[in-house]
């Protein structure tokens, strides 16, 4: 986009009005146009010409694109780039358009800045440039979201189209990158490698071809990769991934596990003792962001598990006074287990004790993490920075369990 020259018809008025000038001072409360053109004015000889708007677009230059409402203007705020957003015809993305009155004002240079980089972003993505088309797909400073579904989804009482739905998941994302960011006082520069990918396809053939294509893989369910490059893909199974909630909610727990794995070092702790606290993150943010947790990264899960309908406090309050009575311990066990091979149960016990390191120690979270990442063992790292042996650990966070946690909660 070139900036307009002055035209024509203005010229005679800037004339005019320079002759004014010469003998009204310009005061300070003359309103915008008059000093714009007041300036203007002044510099009409000397290019370039003033870029001042005018009072049809306030002063900007620009005007809001009328092809995104007050709601989407601002979802697309909160993420980098959106190809949704860039394929509009009357922006290319940008959400403003030359103002028609005016010859530009302060904003016009920004807005052909954001151009440039809108179409250099386009022009540089591999999935669209694979799959030949403007595959839907937004980025955020932490994540690469590929949200290639149709169609209506409920949310609330109202229906949302699939673009709006690819932007509140990209919401859950930064949610999750925010809490992980607090929990594990994380520097994004320093401490991660990696964008997060995202991806979901709508049928199982591009599902197959994206993994083949940019993961070297076979595989024909869902794909995920933890530690380096972090990767999830899944395709939108009916039943599976039909509704807004169930595709937000996948994504907000992976978001959590792919985050976690890429932080410090590009490596997945579940396999190296760290299997409860990788458990604990995937469930925790979903919780947090959903107040429950449906999703369960168990391998063979042939019969879809599921512990307490997702609603846990009350339900993980019983456990842990059954364990008490009867003398078990709940945590210790699982201190060597790896995520998948974990049940529902131990699952939602993992996301407790995780649930009560972020309420009570929440500095241990960061040098725990780095020490699983150094393959360091469990004992030491709970002494050092829980400051107890795991028998203990397990005590305190069962009685907190017990004195923080609600007796009864609706689970439907
Ligand atoms: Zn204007
Ligand atoms: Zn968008
Ligand atoms: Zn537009
Ligand atoms: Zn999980």
């Amino acid at each position: 986009m070139a900036f307009r020259q002055l035209r024509p018809k203005h010229v005679g008025v800037l004339m005019a009005l320079g002759a004014l000038l010469t003998w009204v001072p310009l005061r300070a409360e003359a309103g915008p146009e008059v000093q714009a053109v007041a300036q203007a004015g002044a510099q009409a000889e000397a290019a370039p010409p003033a870029q001042d708007g005018c009072r049809r677009c306030k002063g900007r230059g620009v005007k809001d694109c009328p092809n995104h409402d007050a709601a989407m203007r601002e979802a697309e705020g909160r993420v980098q780039f959106c190809s949704l957003a860039a394929a509009c015809d009357k922006c290319s993305g940008t959400l403003v358009v030359d103002c028609d009155r005016c010859d530009g004002g302060p904003e016009s240079a920004a807005a052909e800045q954001r151009r440039k980089a809108i179409e250099d972003w386009m022009a540089n993505s591999r999935v669209a440039q694979h799959f030949k088309r403007n595959v839907p797909r937004c980025d955020t400073e932490r994540f690469e979201l590929v949200m290639d579904v149709s169609g209506k989804f409920k949310v609330g009482r109202k229906k949302i189209d699939a673009h709006a739905l690819m932007h509140l998941v990209a919401d859950d994302t930064t949610f999750v990158e925010e809490r992980v960011r607090e929990h594990f006082e994380v520097e994004p520069k320093e401490d991660y490698f990696a964008k997060m990918r995202m991806w979901m396809w709508a049928n199982p053939e591009d599902h197959s071809e994206a993994v083949k294509e940019f993961m070297d893989s076979s595989a024909r369910g869902d794909f995920k990769l933890l530690g380096k490059d972090p990767v999830f893909a899944v395709w939108q199974e009916p039943g599976l991934f039909s509704t807004a909630q169930g595709i937000r909610s996948v994504f907000t727990h992976n978001a959590g596990h792919m985050l976690v794995s890429n932080l410090f070092r590009q490596l997945d702790v579940s396999p190296h003792g760290g299997g409860w606290l990788d458990a604990g993150v995937g469930h925790w943010y979903e919780y947090a962001r959903f107040d429950r947790s449906v999703n369960y990264c168990i391998e063979e899960a042939s019969i879809l598990e599921n512990f307490s309908n997702g609603v846990w406090k009350a339900a993980m309050r019983k456990m842990c006074a059954s364990a008490e009575s009867k003398g078990q311990t709940l945590v210790v066990p699982l201190l060597s287990k790896i995520t998948t091979s974990m049940s529902a149960r131990e699952q939602a016990v993992c996301w407790s004790f995780f649930d009560w390191i972020v309420a009570k120690k929440p500095g241990a979270l960061r040098p725990i993490l780095v020490g699983l990442k150094k393959k360091q063992d469990n004992r030491d790292l709970f002494k050092e920075f829980l400051g107890v042996n795991v028998l203990d650990a397990e005590t305190l966070w069962r009685s907190w369990v017990m004195s923080t946690y609600p007796a009864k909660e609706k689970t439907r």
